[in-house]
């Protein structure tokens, strides 16, 4: 039985995870559960699933948990030290790493540093931290196992496989809502947070629209996979039923496929290196019928190109231009600024950032600190210095 942590278990990957777990019990049990401020779901996930220890966000969200949990023998601590604190708890074999943003990246580190293999959906702490986490996990004898569809998808492709045999990964986009959209400045959140092909967290959806999810998944890819940037392409695929594909040495292409679900990745790195039976709907291509390629349009959509851009520079520019982009998103979401805002605000910041090359883990938090302040300060001008134009939706 694998004794499994869950980072971000009242997300969307947080929910699956349980899903999957819920429903192979003979092969795996909830040791821990961490959490932001939704403490309804996180009660009854304590209650169903029966871990050890818990934690939340802030002080408020532990006292509005300890009410609900009244007389309930659980663990409930709170903040990073709480999150550090489970994620580096004993008697777990996997932690999931499932927060949304930069906020999981202490508490993966401190798992790592604990030895414990990671399934890791948060790609915003390696986006920042890709080659520390990675140098680290090999130091501490570590499996870092991709979440994400399309990492899993080339994980799964070359699992087995020489490197030498690898020439190029080609990570699939659905496109987004907007792929063929002429109009893009006058976007709202609520078009945005309409997927057409994945039910996701809102960060994620809306980097799904603004394609930056592509290029923080190309860094993601850079790392895990010790590829180049520039061996890593990109083509739009509306179905998302090739999750991602990797070519060879000699012109073969190997691809994965499913329907999409995100069970599908989730149990994989569950169970790795076993397989389960029957976690998501059969694929049936006869029906689908038809599965179609384009290019990226990255004049339209420019942050897939500041995204190579910032793996290009290298150091601190990839923080940074995460973290910006964690702030312009919330920007966004919360109707101050306008879609195409997005890029703007992240260029701004990644112009006039100066970036650390080789830098420690104590530079990526600094310059995650440093990108989320200046890309608030940016938008927070209203004299128009700054160029960005605010909308109203
Ligand atoms: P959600 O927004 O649905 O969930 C985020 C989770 O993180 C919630 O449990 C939330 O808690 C928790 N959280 C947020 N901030 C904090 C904080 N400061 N401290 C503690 N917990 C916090 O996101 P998703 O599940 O969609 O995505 C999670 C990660 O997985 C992201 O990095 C995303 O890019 C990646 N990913 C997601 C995919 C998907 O299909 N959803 C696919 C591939 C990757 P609460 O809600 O309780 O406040």
């Amino acid at each position: 039985m694998k004794r499994i942590a869950i980072l971000g278990s009242t997300g969307s990957i947080g929910v699956q995870c349980l899903q999957v777990i819920q429903r192979y019990p003979e092969k795996f049990k909830v040791r821990a559960l961490s959490a932001g401020r939704n403490v309804n779901l996180l009660a009854e996930q304590v209650l169903q699933f029966k871990p050890e220890a818990v934690s939340v966000r802030d002080a408020d969200a532990a006292a509005q948990l300890e009410e609900l949990l009244k007389g309930y023998d659980v663990e409930i601590l709170s903040g990073e030290q709480g999150h550090i604190q489970i994620a580096g708890m004993a008697d777990v074999d996997l932690l999931v790493s499932a927060m949304v943003g930069a906020a999981g990246l202490a508490p993966t580190i401190a798992a790592i540093k604990c030895g414990r293999d990671i399934a890791l959906a948060n790609k915003e702490t390696l986006v920042a931290a890709g080659r520390i986490m990675m140098d680290m996990a090999k130091e501490y004898g570590v499996k870092i196992l991709p979440i994400d569809s399309e990492h899993n998808a080339v994980f799964q492709c070359i699992h087995g496989r020489d490197k030498a045999e690898i020439r190029r990964i080609i990570l699939t986009a659905s496109g987004g809502p907007f792929c063929h959209r002429k109009d893009l400045e006058s976007i709202t959140p609520d078009d945005a947070l309409k997927h057409p092909t994945w039910s996701m967290g809102a960060k994620i959806t809306i980097d799904s629209a603004t394609l930056m999810n592509k290029g923080l998944e190309v860094i993601e890819a850079h790392h895990l996979f010790g590829m180049p940037a520039e061996d890593i392409g990109v083509v739009v695929h509306p179905q998302s039923i090739i999750h991602s594909m990797v070519e060879l040495v000699d012109g073969g292409v190997i691809a994965q496929l499913s329907v999409p679900d995100m069970k599908a990745p989730i149990a994989y790195c569950l169970s790795f290196p076993e397989r389960l039976d029957g976690v998501i709907e059969r694929l049936n291509l006869a029906a689908i019928g038809h599965l179609s390629f384009e290019e990226p349009d990255t004049d339209r959509f420019p942050c897939l190109q500041l995204a190579y851009a910032a793996i290009k520079i290298g150091g601190t520019m990839p923080a940074v231009l995460n973290a910006a982009n964690e702030v312009a998103v919330s920007k966004f979401l919360a109707r101050e600024i306008g879609f195409m805002d997005i890029p703007r605000v992240i260029k701004q910041v990644m112009d006039s950032h100066k970036p650390i090359p080789a830098p420690s883990i104590d530079d990526i938090f600094a310059a995650t600190e440093w990108g989320k302040d200046a890309a608030t300060l940016l938008v927070h001008d209203n004299q128009g210095r700054v160029g960005i134009a605010h909308q109203s939706h």
